[in-house]
């Protein structure tokens, strides 16, 4: 693993890097007021857990927003354990979070001053370098100003003076706070396109696209493509289906004809990964008349990849007698397990048969696509999981898993921040659990790790 101190994530499949909000730690010892000061900064965007002495919150991290600027915000005495001394106890917790943090949020007593536990907070945060940000909590008016300035002496910059429970102080606080965030290219800036939503309609040759184009379309025009080999630019088609205008992607390519074209499969392939970079959603046709080919299920994996919506639209169903159906069902089975998640529909292109049943599908797999959890609620979720089935121990180690957050919508992607490796199994285990809780039809589910050293 990485030597330096830069952030490690690791990507199931790809190894991508994941654009993750800050990550804000309150770190303390109990009763400083970490909750407190949780609750002033998230407001009532998620309620908190009262604090109450000797039970575990459930809850650990939480979205929250200062000056325009989103973070996550964590509640390390989420972690209490409580089966060691109070200041080894806050130690670790403080560990923790400086692996897995981009700012520490230092919360001390002012009104008591400075504590063996806090000392030993300080000597953890020292030996990180993550910026460090002192809270010096309870002072709720002018005259505990002075508590404050004692805090100096923690060595580990300067103390903010606040009152979580009254909200004093605790603007300049959080100016410190996203003042210390890491430098982040401004990626998701890029609007995401308005208008239409946009389907491709994808599958191997013959499985009946351009049939299903003009059904949908409404209208018989096929358009044959005499110059072999040549590429036209993409041209989209507006479509009203269900009351709502949807842009199909590369409509040109689907009616053309390509299967008496050399290296048409090379071709078609390309084409297809041009029309899933531009779509939100794509609809698989394949055909039932014959066995599903490799390449449908290239296909399909061409969809995964590319991390669209994905609605699975089985053609040519007015062939189908008891017989085939039976084998179908044992090819879906066997070759399309990976993707029983997507939505499925029956239809022919050629009667019209269920044709009407698309659109839901396609909007449950945007739906899905689009969904975000909140952060507390994917963590209180997340807290019963790790407790009914831990992280297996690699190595020795057994991984500890503090927090998730969702970082991205369409795909949903979470991230892990966890205090080792989690094995792929792990990781698919949770991906088929974050399932069953929150839905997720018809769309491709990343999780990731972050692990720090
Ligand atoms: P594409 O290459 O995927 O665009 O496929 P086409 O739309 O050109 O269809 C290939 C062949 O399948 C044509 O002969 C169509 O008439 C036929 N076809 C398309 N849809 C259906 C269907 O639902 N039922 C039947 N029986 N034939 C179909």
């Amino acid at each position: 693993m990485s030597e330096n101190s830069a952030a490690f994530e690791a990507e199931a499949a790809e190894g991508e890097e994941v654009a993750v909000k800050p990550v804000v730690a309150v770190v303390g010892r109990p009763n400083v007021g970490k909750s407190s000061l949780v609750n002033r900064v998230i407001g009532r965007r998620e309620a908190v857990v009262e604090d109450v002495p000797g039970v575990t919150r459930d809850r650990v991290a939480y979205d929250a927003s200062w000056q325009g600027r989103a973070f996550t915000l964590v509640d390390t005495g989420g972690w209490e354990t409580g089966a060691e001394g109070l200041a080894a106890m806050v130690a670790r917790q403080a560990e923790y979070a400086a692996q897995t943090a981009d700012v520490i949020l230092f919360v001390v007593d002012a009104t008591v001053g400075i504590t063996d536990a806090d000392a030993a907070v300080t000597r953890v945060l020292r030996s990180t370098r993550r910026p460090v940000v002192l809270a010096a909590n309870k002072v709720d008016g002018e005259l505990q100003e002075a508590d404050a300035l004692v805090l100096w002496n923690l060595g580990v910059g300067e103390p903010y003076p606040i009152s979580a429970l009254h909200g004093r102080g605790t603007g300049d606080l959080l100016d410190a706070v996203v003042a210390a965030f890491p430098e982040q290219a401004d990626a998701r800036a890029a609007a995401e396109e308005e208008g239409p939503r946009r389907i491709a309609l994808v599958g191997r040759p013959n499985v009946g696209k351009s049939s299903l184009l003009n059904r949908l379309a409404g209208e018989d025009r096929v358009v044959v493509d005499s110059v072999a080999g040549t590429t036209r630019d993409a041209v989209d088609e507006l479509i009203d289906l269900g009351g709502i205008t949807w842009k199909f992607i590369d409509t040109a390519g689907i009616r053309r004809r390509f299967r008496q074209l050399q290296g048409a499969d090379y071709y078609a392939t390309v084409r297809t990964s041009a029309a899933l970079e531009r779509a939100e959603v794509a609809v698989v046709l394949m055909d039932v008349s014959e066995p599903l080919a490799e390449q449908d299920i290239r296909v399909v994996e061409q969809v995964v990849e590319s991390g669209r919506a994905l609605v699975l639209a089985f053609n040519k169903w007015d062939t189908l007698d008891e017989d085939r159906r039976y084998y179908l069902e044992k090819e879906i089975d066997r070759q399309l397990s990976r993707v029983s998640w997507a939505p499925r529909v029956n239809i022919s292109a050629k009667t019209g048969r269920h044709v009407e049943k698309l659109v839901p599908a396609i909007e449950t797999g945007l739906a899905g696509w689009d969904t975000r959890v909140p952060t507390g609620r994917l963590n209180s979720w997340l807290k019963e999981l790790i407790a009914a089935t831990p992280p297996p121990v690699r190595g020795g180690k057994q991984p500890k898993i503090l927090f998730a957050t969702q970082a991205d919508t369409r795909p949903p992607h979470f991230v892990l921040f966890t205090t080792g490796f989690l094995e792929d199994n792990y990781r698919r285990f949770v991906e088929r659990r974050l399932r069953e809780e929150f839905g997720f039809e018809g769309t491709p589910v990343k999780v990731s790790m972050r692990i720090r050293e």
